[in-house]
């Protein structure tokens, strides 16, 4: 039986990435020995980590005078370093989610943190609107935003015009929609969602932006130590950067962001059409606020004592992943980039195939 794979993070990669890792790992280029053996300052790898960098800079269509580098520590690590090399005095947050509530518990041990707007109350089920619910001061040395709440299902879907540099935690809707990169001093994420197996980190950054804190920063937390060597300083996640850079080749091959994007809203417009239509399920998001990313859904209430039966009924069906964040509960079924849309197809028979039989 085919496996779907909803799974949040770590996540779906494209079969034909896979099949390329898994032979790299047998044999890399012609090194005749494995990818994950090999010195990384070998020419056959430092040539995987050009290529990674340059492709991954073409694809989002960075202007000039950014970089981007790979690095170690997950996301969660990048909530500390953002505020350590680019918060002077006072940083605004807005609380979306979980992980922009870690993001604003680290900046605090950096500086100042204002936060603008929060869901919390409403157990993030939308996503604070600019103009509307809150305005960015001018005297903040950048705003962050978590582009896509991986948890809870809400996503920011377009780039903010504000008057100050945007930081953006993209982990979990990298690749997934054009974004204008000159707004933004530092885009990142993990990678384990869109792009790679857990264990690199990407960071674009802004050149200019880089060096204008006066604390000293720790060599391996200071973004410039990184581009200057071309995210080689010490040992980069070899193996997480080769499947990413047969990640980035195939979304070239699929016509780049653009080509995801189109795919991404397919894909969620089949999901939440049937979600909206269904006499058992409903969306637990603000309509406007929904991830293409992360589709969260649980029964309606006269029907949720049903919902370990549909888990089981899915699983049955080939359906991997599908539970609920334990802080949501229900149903959260996650699109990423490298998911096909016949999975969704397939999501979509269960629930009305379970729905038909109740
Ligand atoms: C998964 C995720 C994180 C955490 O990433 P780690 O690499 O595990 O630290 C942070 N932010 C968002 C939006 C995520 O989806």
């Amino acid at each position: 039986m085919k496996i779907h794979n909803f799974s949040a993070g770590p996540s779906i990669l494209n079969e034909k990435v896979i099949e390329n890792a898994a032979e790299a790992v047998r044999s890399f280029a012609d090194t005749g020995l494995s990818l994950i053996e090999v010195s990384h300052r070998g020419k056959q790898f430092t040539a995987v980590i050009e290529e990674c960098r340059k492709l991954f800079l073409e694809l989002i269509e960075a202007p000039a005078g950014y970089d981007v580098v790979f690095l170690g520590g997950g996301a969660s690590l990048q909530f500390y370093m953002a505020p350590l090399n680019f918060l002077k005095t006072k940083a605004a947050y807005i609380d979306t989610g979980t992980w922009a509530s870690n993001a604003i518990k680290e900046a605090k041990l950096v500086g100042d943190v204002e936060v603008l707007a929060s869901s919390k109350a409403d157990t993030y089920t939308w996503y604070p609107e600019l103009g509307k619910d809150y305005t960015v001061p001018s005297d903040v040395d950048y705003f962050h935003v978590t582009s896509n709440n991986t948890i809870y299902g809400t996503q920011l879907h377009k780039d903010l015009d504000v008057n100050v540099p945007l930081i953006a935690d993209m982990s979990s809707d990298i690749f997934s929609r054009p974004v204008d990169v000159s707004k933004y001093d530092l885009i990142y994420g993990g990678a384990q969602k869109n792009l790679a197996p857990a264990g690199v980190t990407f960071a674009v950054v802004k050149l200019d932006a880089l060096g204008k804190v006066d604390r000293p920063l720790p060599t391996m937390l200071n973004y410039k130590t990184h581009v200057d060597k071309e995210s080689m300083f010490n040992t980069p996640p070899v193996f997480p950067i080769y499947v990413a850079l047969q990640t980035l080749k195939w979304y070239k091959e699929m016509g780049g962001v653009k080509g995801m994007q189109k795919m991404c809203e397919e894909k969620a417009a089949v999901l939440y059409n049937a979600i909206d239509s269904s006499k058992i399920f409903r969306g637990t998001v603000r309509e406007c606020d929904r991830s293409l990313m992360n589709v969260c859904f649980v029964m309606k209430d006269e029907y949720k004592e049903l919902e370990a039966e549909f888990q089981k009924f899915a699983t049955e069906r080939g359906m991997s992943g599908i539970k609920g964040h334990r802080s949501v509960g229900g149903f959260r079924a996650s699109l990423y980039n490298a998911l096909p849309l016949e999975s969704v197809k397939a999501l979509v028979d269960a629930m009305k195939a379970f729905e038909a039989k109740i």
